[in-house]
């Protein structure tokens, strides 16, 4: 099959046409994909600010969609010829967070992606990681991580609920539980911030101003429900304005940085909650102090692809799509082959894509 192989940090991609793929094992099914996204944790990984060398020669690629094709021994939730997006949580159901109802932090899921596995993929002689392998023309994954959807949703549409808009629209529907006429501010308007401004806007905020540099995502983030929008330098400026001085309820932060991890926090009010969605480093700390947290009562919440069960929310975010409630569309940017990768990782380096939309 064809598929774009990455060999190390920073290196240009290897479009081959003679990768395969091992069959589907029990619990697992193959899928052919239709379309994939390039979200940025792949350029992340790209870049080398996420994992680790052991992982090349790898295939990227985590927010997909496409055709069930072949069914590993057992499998029962789907079958072949289904249409379905590929989550890269593949809850067990059985676990205890899953049965806490955390199914987003399936321990079972979690154990599998740090357990040493042999490469998916081949290359020659050569074996190839699937991380998690959507930049390739087929994946074999768990059959928990396939979840079904109608036939008729376009596969460009599909893919981008599989991680982008799930990780921001569960950020403010899942983990914040943004309650009606709520107060919020979202720091970061790429393809996660635009739907936490949109997951806001559904939850019935009254005010969601949101935060970027560049101008042209500050108009994106108004058509997708902000009320506001400024440049961070204004933002202390705008929260005296927009509260009265007192906070916003909500603050989230989708960039993955301290220094934005620490103004969303300090754009709070007493009691009110920062929820950090962006992935940050493992080396990059925040700094808060004893006093403060005890004081204030701010709330600081982790946030883990949208604390979703992908089950559930998948299906929902898709029903809201149809009902125009939820904007889809104008997430893409790009529509591109295996072989514009090298440009759409720097277009999204440099800001100017929300989401180049790989085609099979
Ligand atoms: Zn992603
Ligand atoms: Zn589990």
């Amino acid at each position: 099959m064809r598929a774009a192989v990455l060999r190390g940090v920073n290196e240009k991609f290897e479009i081959r046409e003679d990768v395969t793929i091992r069959g589907p094992g029990p619990g697992e099914v193959r899928v052919r994909l239709g379309a994939s996204g390039v979200c940025h944790t792949d350029l992340s990984i790209h870049q080398g600010l996420i994992g680790s060398p052991a992982m090349f020669p790898c295939v990227l690629g985590h927010e997909g969609a496409g055709t069930v094709t072949e069914l590993g021994l057992g499998v029962s939730r789907v079958a072949e010829g289904d249409h379905v997006i590929v989550a890269w949580v593949a809850p067990c159901g059985s676990c205890r967070t899953c049965l806490a109802g955390q199914t987003h932090l399936c321990l079972s899921s979690r154990a599998r992606r740090t357990a040493p596995r042999p490469p998916q993929m081949q290359l020659e002689s050569e074996g190839i990681r699937a991380l998690k392998g959507g930049f390739a023309e087929e994946m074999v994954i768990q059959e928990t991580a396939a979840v079904k959807i109608p036939a008729d949703i376009p596969f460009d549409i599909a893919a981008l609920v599989g991680c982008g808009v799930t990780t921001g629209f569960g950020a403010a529907i899942n983990t914040a539980a943004v309650t009606p006429g709520s107060w919020v501010v979202v720091i970061g308007c790429g393809g996660v911030g635009l739907n936490v401004i949109q997951g806001s806007r559904v939850a019935g905020a009254s005010c969601i101003l949101a935060v970027d540099p560049t101008p042209a995502k500050q108009e994106l983030a108004r058509s997708f429900g902000a009320t506001h929008a400024v440049h961070p330098d204004d933002l202390d400026e705008a929260r005296i304005q927009l509260t009265d001085g007192i906070g916003f309820d909500y603050a989230f932060e989708a960039v993955g940085r301290p220094a934005t991890v620490r103004a969303a926090y300090d754009a709070t009010r007493v009691g009110g909650a920062t929820i950090v969605v962006g992935a940050g480093s493992p080396t990059a700390e925040v700094v808060f102090n004893g006093e403060e947290l005890f004081d204030t009562e701010r709330k600081i919440l982790g946030c883990h692809y949208g604390s979703a069960n992908v089950h559930r929310d998948f299906p929902l975010i898709l029903e809201l799509w149809r009902a125009g409630r939820v904007e889809l569309e104008g997430l893409v940017s790009r529509r591109i082959g295996l072989e514009d990768l090298d440009d759409a990782f720097e277009a999204l380096d440099r800001g100017e894509v929300v989401r180049s939309m790989v085609l099979y």
